[in-house]
Protein backbone atom coordinates (compact mmCIF):
# COMPACT_ATOMS: atom_id res chain seq x y z
CA UNK A 1 0.00 0.00 0.00
CA UNK A 2 1.22 3.51 0.76
CA UNK A 3 4.69 2.04 1.91
CA UNK A 4 6.80 4.58 -0.99
CA UNK A 5 4.88 7.13 0.27
CA UNK A 6 5.98 6.22 4.35
CA UNK A 7 9.52 5.88 3.23
CA UNK A 8 9.41 9.62 1.87
CA UNK A 9 7.89 11.13 4.93
CA UNK A 10 9.36 11.24 8.08
CA UNK A 11 8.41 8.84 10.67
CA UNK A 12 4.89 10.50 12.32
CA UNK A 13 5.68 12.52 15.49
CA UNK A 14 2.41 12.71 17.92
CA UNK A 15 2.54 15.10 20.70
CA UNK A 16 -0.27 13.48 22.92
CA UNK A 17 -2.94 13.16 20.55
CA UNK A 18 -1.49 16.14 18.12
CA UNK A 19 0.08 15.17 14.82
CA UNK A 20 3.47 17.33 14.73
CA UNK A 21 4.88 15.88 11.52
CA UNK A 22 2.70 16.74 7.78
CA UNK A 23 -0.37 15.37 6.29
CA UNK A 24 0.28 14.86 2.73
CA UNK A 25 -2.11 18.16 2.33
CA UNK A 26 0.47 20.10 3.81
CA UNK A 27 3.30 21.49 2.33
CA UNK A 28 2.01 21.50 -0.96
CA UNK A 29 0.74 24.90 -3.33
CA UNK A 30 -3.07 25.09 -3.39
CA UNK A 31 -2.83 23.87 -7.31
CA UNK A 32 -0.75 20.98 -6.46
CA UNK A 33 -2.07 17.73 -5.84
CA UNK A 34 -1.61 16.22 -2.71
CA UNK A 35 1.82 14.25 -2.07
CA UNK A 36 1.31 10.74 -3.78
CA UNK A 37 3.27 7.97 -6.09
CA UNK A 38 1.86 5.86 -9.35
CA UNK A 39 2.53 2.26 -7.86
CA UNK A 40 4.80 0.33 -10.40
CA UNK A 41 3.61 -2.59 -12.16
CA UNK A 42 5.00 -5.02 -9.53
CA UNK A 43 3.09 -3.73 -6.74
CA UNK A 44 0.05 -5.38 -8.51
CA UNK A 45 1.43 -8.19 -9.49
CA UNK A 46 0.11 -10.58 -6.77
CA UNK A 47 -2.31 -10.25 -4.28
CA UNK A 48 -0.64 -9.59 -1.17
CA UNK A 49 2.47 -9.10 -2.25
CA UNK A 50 5.01 -8.99 0.29
CA UNK A 51 2.69 -9.54 3.56
CA UNK A 52 2.73 -13.26 4.27
CA UNK A 53 6.45 -12.26 5.82
CA UNK A 54 7.62 -12.25 9.75
CA UNK A 55 9.22 -9.44 11.24
CA UNK A 56 12.74 -11.44 10.94
CA UNK A 57 14.03 -14.56 8.87
CA UNK A 58 13.29 -17.66 10.76
CA UNK A 59 16.47 -19.71 11.31
CA UNK A 60 16.33 -23.67 10.47
CA UNK A 61 15.25 -25.30 13.23
CA UNK A 62 14.33 -22.41 15.56
CA UNK A 63 11.66 -23.09 17.45
CA UNK A 64 9.51 -20.36 20.02
CA UNK A 65 8.58 -21.03 23.79
CA UNK A 66 5.80 -18.79 25.19
CA UNK A 67 5.83 -14.98 23.63
CA UNK A 68 6.62 -14.83 20.21
CA UNK A 69 10.23 -12.15 19.46
CA UNK A 70 9.30 -12.34 15.56
CA UNK A 71 5.60 -11.88 14.41
CA UNK A 72 3.17 -10.92 11.20
CA UNK A 73 -0.55 -10.38 10.82
CA UNK A 74 -2.46 -9.22 7.89
CA UNK A 75 -4.29 -6.44 7.43
CA UNK A 76 -7.65 -6.08 5.46
CA UNK A 77 -8.10 -3.43 3.81
CA UNK A 78 -10.65 -1.31 1.83
CA UNK A 79 -11.27 1.47 0.67
CA UNK A 80 -11.77 4.06 3.92
CA UNK A 81 -14.18 6.41 2.32
CA UNK A 82 -12.51 9.03 4.26
CA UNK A 83 -13.31 12.19 5.66
CA UNK A 84 -11.19 14.38 3.80
CA UNK A 85 -10.68 12.04 0.44
CA UNK A 86 -7.13 12.56 -1.39
CA UNK A 87 -8.76 11.17 -4.25
CA UNK A 88 -11.19 14.03 -4.59
CA UNK A 89 -8.97 16.71 -3.86
CA UNK A 90 -6.72 15.33 -6.26
CA UNK A 91 -8.87 14.43 -9.25
CA UNK A 92 -8.75 17.74 -12.04
CA UNK A 93 -11.97 16.65 -13.68
CA UNK A 94 -14.12 16.27 -10.52
CA UNK A 95 -15.26 12.85 -10.88
CA UNK A 96 -14.41 11.68 -7.63
CA UNK A 97 -17.03 13.10 -5.54
CA UNK A 98 -18.27 12.02 -1.41
CA UNK A 99 -21.50 11.37 -1.22
CA UNK A 100 -23.69 13.53 1.00
CA UNK A 101 -26.48 10.93 2.33
CA UNK A 102 -23.77 8.18 3.40
CA UNK A 103 -20.22 9.61 2.83
CA UNK A 104 -19.61 7.32 0.42
CA UNK A 105 -16.88 8.16 -2.03
CA UNK A 106 -17.56 7.32 -5.71
CA UNK A 107 -15.52 7.94 -9.21
CA UNK A 108 -18.08 9.03 -12.22
CA UNK A 109 -17.49 7.07 -14.41
CA UNK A 110 -18.76 9.16 -17.34
CA UNK A 111 -16.75 11.84 -16.10
CA UNK A 112 -13.55 10.20 -15.57
CA UNK A 113 -10.82 10.36 -18.24
CA UNK A 114 -8.24 8.23 -16.50
CA UNK A 115 -5.73 10.91 -15.55
CA UNK A 116 -4.81 8.38 -12.50
CA UNK A 117 -4.40 11.55 -10.16
CA UNK A 118 -6.67 9.60 -7.73
CA UNK A 119 -4.41 6.28 -8.11
CA UNK A 120 -1.52 8.59 -7.53
CA UNK A 121 -2.85 10.71 -4.53
CA UNK A 122 -5.05 8.07 -2.55
CA UNK A 123 -2.32 6.81 0.64
CA UNK A 124 -3.86 3.92 0.74
CA UNK A 125 -3.71 2.87 -2.89
CA UNK A 126 -7.47 2.20 -3.04
CA UNK A 127 -8.48 3.64 -6.66
CA UNK A 128 -7.16 1.72 -9.51
CA UNK A 129 -6.93 2.36 -13.56
CA UNK A 130 -8.71 -0.07 -15.38
CA UNK A 131 -6.86 -0.56 -18.53
CA UNK A 132 -9.72 -1.93 -20.62
CA UNK A 133 -12.46 1.18 -19.21
CA UNK A 134 -9.56 3.25 -19.41
CA UNK A 135 -10.82 4.91 -16.04
CA UNK A 136 -10.38 5.12 -12.54
CA UNK A 137 -12.42 2.66 -10.19
CA UNK A 138 -12.69 1.87 -6.78
CA UNK A 139 -14.89 0.02 -4.05
CA UNK A 140 -18.16 1.52 -4.18
CA UNK A 141 -19.24 0.85 -0.66
CA UNK A 142 -21.60 -0.76 -1.75
CA UNK A 143 -23.99 2.31 -1.94
CA UNK A 144 -27.22 0.17 -3.51
CA UNK A 145 -26.85 -2.61 -0.35
CA UNK A 146 -25.96 0.66 2.17
CA UNK A 147 -29.21 2.56 0.65
CA UNK A 148 -31.42 -0.55 1.70
CA UNK A 149 -29.83 -0.81 5.43
CA UNK A 150 -27.65 -3.94 4.63
CA UNK A 151 -24.42 -4.05 5.31
CA UNK A 152 -21.67 -4.42 2.14
CA UNK A 153 -21.17 -7.80 0.80
CA UNK A 154 -17.26 -8.01 2.04
CA UNK A 155 -18.95 -7.76 5.62
CA UNK A 156 -21.42 -9.95 4.92
CA UNK A 157 -19.31 -12.71 3.29
CA UNK A 158 -16.82 -12.41 5.67
CA UNK A 159 -16.46 -16.22 7.08
CA UNK A 160 -13.93 -15.05 10.06
CA UNK A 161 -16.70 -12.14 10.93
CA UNK A 162 -14.04 -10.22 12.00
CA UNK A 163 -16.12 -6.69 10.38
CA UNK A 164 -18.95 -4.29 11.34
CA UNK A 165 -20.25 -1.94 8.71
CA UNK A 166 -22.55 1.07 9.68
CA UNK A 167 -22.61 4.69 10.69
CA UNK A 168 -21.30 6.72 13.53
CA UNK A 169 -22.72 9.66 14.93
CA UNK A 170 -21.28 13.10 14.62
CA UNK A 171 -17.50 13.22 16.55
CA UNK A 172 -20.08 15.27 19.24
CA UNK A 173 -22.81 13.37 19.61
CA UNK A 174 -21.92 9.78 20.15
CA UNK A 175 -24.53 7.04 20.86
CA UNK A 176 -23.78 4.63 23.70
CA UNK A 177 -26.29 2.10 22.28
CA UNK A 178 -24.40 2.44 18.62
CA UNK A 179 -21.93 -0.44 18.69
CA UNK A 180 -19.31 1.56 16.32
CA UNK A 181 -19.98 4.58 18.18
CA UNK A 182 -19.21 2.33 21.22
CA UNK A 183 -16.54 0.55 20.04
CA UNK A 184 -14.65 3.55 18.31
CA UNK A 185 -15.77 6.93 19.77
CA UNK A 186 -16.80 6.04 23.26
CA UNK A 187 -14.18 3.09 24.33
CA UNK A 188 -11.74 4.06 21.21
CA UNK A 189 -10.94 0.20 20.87
CA UNK A 190 -10.72 0.37 16.99
CA UNK A 191 -8.32 2.95 15.49
CA UNK A 192 -8.22 4.55 12.06
CA UNK A 193 -4.71 3.03 10.18
CA UNK A 194 -1.84 5.45 9.41
CA UNK A 195 -3.91 8.58 10.70
CA UNK A 196 -0.86 10.78 10.17
CA UNK A 197 -2.04 10.62 6.17
CA UNK A 198 -4.25 13.11 7.29
CA UNK A 199 -7.47 12.26 5.29
CA UNK A 200 -9.59 11.05 8.24
CA UNK A 201 -9.70 7.38 7.22
CA UNK A 202 -13.52 5.94 7.79
CA UNK A 203 -12.43 1.98 8.30
CA UNK A 204 -11.61 1.40 12.26
CA UNK A 205 -8.43 -1.28 13.28
CA UNK A 206 -8.83 -3.28 16.91
CA UNK A 207 -4.77 -3.10 16.41
CA UNK A 208 -3.14 -6.57 16.76
CA UNK A 209 -1.71 -7.01 20.88
CA UNK A 210 1.65 -9.29 19.83
CA UNK A 211 3.46 -6.88 17.60
CA UNK A 212 5.65 -4.14 18.96
CA UNK A 213 3.53 -0.67 20.15
CA UNK A 214 6.38 1.43 18.24
CA UNK A 215 5.83 -0.42 15.36
CA UNK A 216 1.97 -0.22 15.97
CA UNK A 217 1.91 3.40 16.81
CA UNK A 218 3.01 4.69 13.83
CA UNK A 219 0.02 2.25 11.77
CA UNK A 220 -2.52 3.44 14.35
CA UNK A 221 -1.45 6.66 15.92
CA UNK A 222 -1.89 8.09 19.99
CA UNK A 223 -4.32 5.59 21.99
CA UNK A 224 -2.74 2.46 21.06
CA UNK A 225 -1.77 1.62 24.30
CA UNK A 226 -4.87 2.15 25.66
CA UNK A 227 -6.77 0.31 22.90
CA UNK A 228 -4.45 -2.83 23.68
CA UNK A 229 -4.82 -2.88 27.32
CA UNK A 230 -8.55 -2.62 26.60
CA UNK A 231 -8.59 -5.51 24.47
CA UNK A 232 -6.47 -7.69 27.12
CA UNK A 233 -9.33 -7.07 29.94
CA UNK A 234 -12.29 -7.45 27.23
CA UNK A 235 -13.47 -10.57 28.50
CA UNK A 236 -14.38 -8.77 31.54
CA UNK A 237 -16.15 -5.45 29.85
CA UNK A 238 -19.79 -6.92 28.87
CA UNK A 239 -21.09 -3.94 27.17
CA UNK A 240 -17.61 -3.72 24.71
CA UNK A 241 -17.47 -7.92 24.56
CA UNK A 242 -21.56 -8.06 23.61
CA UNK A 243 -20.65 -4.76 20.65
CA UNK A 244 -18.04 -7.12 19.30
CA UNK A 245 -19.87 -10.95 19.45
CA UNK A 246 -22.32 -8.76 17.21
CA UNK A 247 -19.57 -8.45 14.73
CA UNK A 248 -20.78 -10.42 11.10
CA UNK A 249 -24.43 -11.10 13.20
CA UNK A 250 -26.57 -10.01 10.65
CA UNK A 251 -26.70 -9.19 7.05
CA UNK A 252 -28.46 -5.61 8.21
CA UNK A 253 -27.14 -2.51 9.73
CA UNK A 254 -26.80 -2.71 13.46
CA UNK A 255 -28.31 0.76 14.21
CA UNK A 256 -29.15 -0.27 18.02
CA UNK A 257 -27.69 -2.36 20.30
CA UNK A 258 -28.15 -3.87 24.16
CA UNK A 259 -26.68 -6.12 26.55
CA UNK A 260 -29.41 -8.11 28.37
CA UNK A 261 -28.39 -10.75 30.65
CA UNK A 262 -25.81 -12.99 28.88
CA UNK A 263 -26.80 -11.87 25.19
CA UNK A 264 -26.00 -9.16 23.01
CA UNK A 265 -29.31 -8.02 20.97
CA UNK A 266 -28.97 -5.97 17.74
CA UNK A 267 -31.55 -3.64 15.75
CA UNK A 268 -31.66 -2.64 12.69
CA UNK A 269 -32.74 1.17 11.11
CA UNK A 270 -36.30 -0.25 11.03
CA UNK A 271 -36.58 -0.90 15.04
CA UNK A 272 -36.60 -4.54 13.88
CA UNK A 273 -34.42 -7.26 15.90
CA UNK A 274 -31.89 -8.93 13.36
CA UNK A 275 -29.14 -10.46 15.76
CA UNK A 276 -29.03 -12.10 19.08
CA UNK A 277 -25.91 -13.21 20.28
CA UNK A 278 -25.34 -15.66 23.24
CA UNK A 279 -21.91 -14.80 25.46
CA UNK A 280 -21.75 -18.58 25.93
CA UNK A 281 -21.96 -20.99 22.19
CA UNK A 282 -24.56 -23.28 23.53
CA UNK A 283 -23.46 -27.48 23.85
CA UNK A 284 -25.27 -29.75 22.60
CA UNK A 285 -24.66 -33.35 23.28
CA UNK A 286 -26.53 -36.06 21.07
CA UNK A 287 -27.59 -39.79 22.15
CA UNK A 288 -25.48 -42.08 19.47
CA UNK A 289 -28.51 -43.43 18.11
CA UNK A 290 -30.50 -41.14 15.99
CA UNK A 291 -34.50 -41.91 16.95
CA UNK A 292 -36.37 -39.64 14.47
CA UNK A 293 -34.17 -40.11 11.67
CA UNK A 294 -33.03 -43.91 12.61
CA UNK A 295 -29.39 -43.21 12.26
CA UNK A 296 -25.91 -43.53 14.26
CA UNK A 297 -24.28 -40.72 14.91
CA UNK A 298 -19.99 -41.34 14.25
CA UNK A 299 -17.65 -38.92 16.25
CA UNK A 300 -15.24 -38.81 13.32
CA UNK A 301 -12.54 -37.07 15.02
S1 LIG B 1 -8.98 5.40 0.88
FE1 LIG B 1 -8.15 6.41 -0.94
S2 LIG B 1 -9.66 6.00 -2.56
FE2 LIG B 1 -10.70 5.65 -0.58
S3 LIG B 1 -11.64 7.66 -0.06
FE3 LIG B 1 -9.63 7.59 0.97
S4 LIG B 1 -8.25 8.64 -0.47
FE4 LIG B 1 -10.10 8.06 -1.66
S1 LIG C 1 -17.82 -5.64 -1.27
FE1 LIG C 1 -18.59 -3.51 -1.47
S2 LIG C 1 -17.75 -2.39 0.30
FE2 LIG C 1 -16.62 -4.33 0.15
S3 LIG C 1 -14.78 -3.79 -1.04
FE3 LIG C 1 -16.33 -4.51 -2.53
S4 LIG C 1 -17.44 -2.65 -3.22
FE4 LIG C 1 -16.29 -2.12 -1.35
Amino acid sequence: MGFKLLERSEPAKWDGKELKSQTIFEGRSPLEPPLGHLPDTMDYSAPNLGEDELSEAVAQGEHFEGLHPKWMFYLARICNHCTLPACVAACPRQAVYKRDEDGIVLIDQERCRGYQECVKACPYKKAFYNLVSRTSEKCIGCYPRVEQGDVALCVEACIGKIRMHGFLSTQTAPREDNPLDYIIKIRKLALPLYPQFGTSPNVYYIPPIHVPNTFLKQMFGPGLEEAKALYHKVKDDKQLLGALLLFGASDRIIEKFKVEGEEAIGWDIDGKEVARVPFTEPHYVHDNYDEKYGVYRHNTT
